[in-house]
């Protein structure tokens, strides 16, 4: 076992896991928590507003008096993820960072530069319990769901990375690292209007990709926030037959169900979906299959992002073959489908989901 494995297994009685999380509350949150602390309401905004321009420490609030900055420390922590690797891709646009909870899970996100700012790919669960096929995330369940504040923490612990580079703060996030996150509705409903909060962090909802295999009622749900987040659809096969093959959850909802919640989305919030396409050969990437697709998304604004498969070694499931992808582009926009190849970034640093964790755990 390693020195990192050593440590991570002798932190189990760490006195951090007693202390509240800080960046799990909400303004009002603190708002209350600080008349409980005994101290004036407004203090419990101005901890808010530190939170979000960074900073990494109580001792950093210097606009609080040193009493409250004790009982601060006493009570919470700044939602700490301990760095545990950081592989920078050869073309330095892409970072995946791995990070150890309070708990000793782990988890993975993924930073990717563009010419519009930096995205932050990041995780919502431990692990996933959706078990598609493809997925690296998917080897070994759902162990737990993510809080708000441990989705907050790693964009803030990104941009404290970052800053030494001299690269801007985040200003994107998806929602597609490991887990599903319509699967924890609740925290991550809770995350994006801390993300958003305008006395925090400020995150345009624009800005924010949700990205989900096609939980039908929760679509509908979040379609109903009216909160205008980009959707992404992971639909991965242009008929019900080879998405059960693939993806566990197309036994539980068929792909007419999945593409009504998209359109419905689509009416209620005026946001154009994304479906996500993951090509993998000979299993959905055959002529037919485009022509299939086609006809299954005529009608209704939307836009196919193709992905060729990012394999992964524990499943057998290999990239379409350059000639296949370019035949399946074609067809699709012959068709009249707005598409895109998307860039695969980030494949020299296991950049899909679960690929770095999944391999960190093999090397212990
Ligand atoms: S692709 Fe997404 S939903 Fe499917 S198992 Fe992986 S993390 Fe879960």
């Amino acid at each position: 076992m390693t020195d990192e494995a050593n440590e991570t297994m002798n932190n189990k009685h760490s006195p951090m896991k007693d202390k509240i999380d800080i960046l799990d509350r909400t303004p009002e949150e603190l708002i209350s928590d600080m008349e409980l602390l005994g101290e004036r309401p407004y203090r419990g905004e101005q901890v808010f507003q530190w939170l979000y321009q960074g900073a990494a420490s109580f001792s950093e609030m210097t606009n609080l008096p040193k009493t409250l900055r004790r009982k601060l420390e006493g009570k919470y922590i700044i939602g700490k993820l301990k760095q545990l690797k950081r592989l920078v891709s050869s073309d330095k646009r892409t970072i995946k960072y791995l990070y150890l909870l309070a708990d000793n899970n782990i988890i993975e996100c993924v930073l990717m530069k563009y010419h519009y700012g930096n995205t932050l790919c990041l995780s919502t669960q431990v692990g996933c319990a959706m078990g598609c096929s493809f997925c690296a995330s998917a080897t070994g369940g759902l162990v737990r769901q993510l809080t708000a504040g441990e989705m907050m923490a790693q964009i803030l612990e990104v941009n404290r990375d970052i800053a030494g580079l001299n690269w801007e703060p985040v200003s994107g996030v998806v929602l597609m690292g490991s887990g599903e996150p319509l699967d924890n509705y609740e925290n991550t409903m809770k995350f994006l209007h801390q993300v958003h909060n305008p006395r925090g962090y400020n995150m345009s909802w624009r800005k924010i990709t949700l990205s989900t295999c096609g939980l039908v009622p929760k679509i509908r749900l979040l379609a109903d926030e009216e909160i205008g987040i980009n959707l992404a659809v992971s639909l991965h096969a242009p008929n019900d037959k080879i998405r059960r093959k693939i993806m566990k959850i197309a036994n539980a909802y068929t792909i007419e169900e999945v593409i009504g919640a998209s359109k419905y989305y689509f009416e209620k919030t005026g946001r154009r979906v994304t479906f996500e396409y993951a090509l993998i050969s000979n299993v959905n990437d055959n002529p037919e299959h485009a022509f299939e697709l086609s006809r299954l998304l005529k009608g209704f604004p939307n836009h196919v992002n193709l992905i060729p498969l990012n394999e992964n070694r524990h499943s057998s499931q290999k990239r379409s073959q350059d000639a296949a992808i370019q035949r399946f582009v074609d067809i699709l926009k012959s068709s009249g489908v707005n598409v895109t190849q998307r860039r695969e970034m980030g494949l020299d640093i296991q950049g899909a989901c679960g690929q770095l964790k999944t391999a960190y755990y093999e090397e212990l």
